[in-house]
Parts: C-alpha cells; sequence; structure tokens
C-alpha cells in the first residue's frame, strides 16, 4: 500500500491516496500507469507528483496509440539515483521506452517535443538509451535551471522535497504535506543559520544547492519522516 500525494495544480492543494501497487496511479485511466510503475525503484511508502504530470501523461499515451513502458519516474531525494536538482525527486518526470529501439525512441521523442504537453524533454545525446520528459514547474531559482523559489505559503511538491531533506537532516519541519507553513520556515531559518547561508526563510539557488549537495542519495535517517 502506497500513500500518494498529488499536488492539484487547478486547486493549489494537496491530495491523499491510499493505493495498492497494482492499482493506477490518481488522474491516470486503466491499464496506463500503475502505481509500482511511477514508483519504479523506489522503496519508500509515500510517494508524490502533480495532477498535470499525470494527465500529461495520459495524453501522450493516447497520442501514441500504445503502451509507453515507464523505467523510472519517483525517487524521494535521500534515496538518489538522479541529478542533484532532478524533476524525478518531485514527481513531476518519467524516465520511459528503456527497451525500445533507437528508431522507436526517436519518434516518442519527438511526439513528446511536438505534442506541447512538457516543459522539458531531454535531448538524445544526453539520454540515449532512453526518454526524459518532465512537468518541471518554472522559472527556476538557479539561472542554470533546477527548483523554483519556496517562500512561506508556497504549495507544491518541491515543498515536499524541501520538507522530506530538513527532516532527514534532523531540522523538524514536521508531517509532509507539501505545504510552506510556519514549521517548515522555522526549520529552513535554522539550516540556513547553520549552514552560513543567508537566513531569510526563502530557498533560493544557494540554499537549494546546498541543501540537494547535502541530501541527494545520502540514504534514509533516523530523523525521516514518511
Ligand atoms: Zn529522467
Amino acid at each position: 500500500m502506497a500513500k500518494i500525494l498529488v499536488y492539484n495544480n487547478n486547486t493549489n492543494r494537496i491530495e491523499t491516496y491510499y493505493r495498492k501497487e497494482n492499482d493506477n496511479m490518481p488522474y491516470t485511466e486503466r491499464g496506463y500507469l500503475k502505481v509500482a510503475e511511477f514508483r519504479g525503484s523506489s522503496k519508500s511508502s509515500t510517494i508524490w507528483t502533480t495532477k498535470n504530470s499525470m494527465e500529461s501523461f495520459v495524453r501522450q499515451r493516447k497520442l501514441w496509440g500504445g503502451p509507453i513502458p515507464v523505467g523510472y519516474a519517483f525517487k524521494r531525494p535521500w534515496e538518489g539515483g538522479h541529478g542533484k536538482q532532478s524533476q524525478h525527486y518531485a514527481g513531476t518526470a518519467f524516465d520511459v521506452a528503456q527497451g525500445w529501439s533507437n528508431l522507436q525512441r526517436s519518434k516518442l521523442r519527438a511526439s513528446a517535443k511536438n505534442s506541447g504537453l512538457w516543459v522539458y524533454v531531454e535531448p538524445a545525446k544526453l539520454t540515449p538509451t532512453w526518454v526524459h520528459f518532465d512537468r518541471r514547474q518554472t522559472p527556476p531559482a538557479c539561472s542554470g535551471g533546477g527548483y523554483p523559489v519556496l517562500k512561506l505559503k508556497s504549495v507544491n511538491t518541491y515543498v515536499l522535497i524541501l520538507q522530506d531533506e530538513l527532516n532527514n537532516l534532523g531540522y523538524s519541519s514536521g508531517a509532509l504535506d507539501g505545504i510552506f507553513g510556519p514549521k517548515t520556515l522555522n526549520s529552513l531559518r535554522q539550516y540556513q543559520q547553520k549552514n552560513g547561508l543567508k537566513v531569510d526563510g526563502i530557498v533560493g539557488c544557494v540554499t537549494w544547492r546546498t541543501l540537494q549537495n547535502e541530501v541527494v542519495g545520502r540514504g534514509r535517517s533516523q530523523t525521516t519522516v514518511d
């Protein structure tokens, strides 16, 4: 049984679902995307995504006209396996078509690009043996790309990354709810102070980089919260 947090882009709220591994992901259709496919190699009991990422996958699947095998999608940041500001930790990204021929993959890449369903489709030269597409939130805090700025009252899956990382490092931000409230703010300010960062309670480029460098791939800790 997985606890699935879904950021609803229409209502600006986080919804909670409980689903079995063989059930469909919320906002998908039967046979399109199972919980087990979305989590890939993540062993976390709690996973998260966004409604518009799920809807884009369904529309991409319809456009393609057949199954799109998903090798990897979600990971908790401390589980690692992707880049430092990977959209996989935000639950907005898919790595698909691992077992396909290069020709089929380039057709899917072109379809994903032309569909306008995705914010980013990775070029073949970066990921030749799979296709990566995602519905990241923009603009990024750092000029080279990555996560958006977070501050008090932000609501999205990037706040889940922040809360997960602060908890993992022992700065208690409480339950994972995806809402940047007073408890998240307080633990962030403590983190910024301890790390010699500007204590502004805002997650901008430098704070994101510091956090990601410290947490990505470090593993579950005693203070991790599910
Ligand atoms: Zn990817």
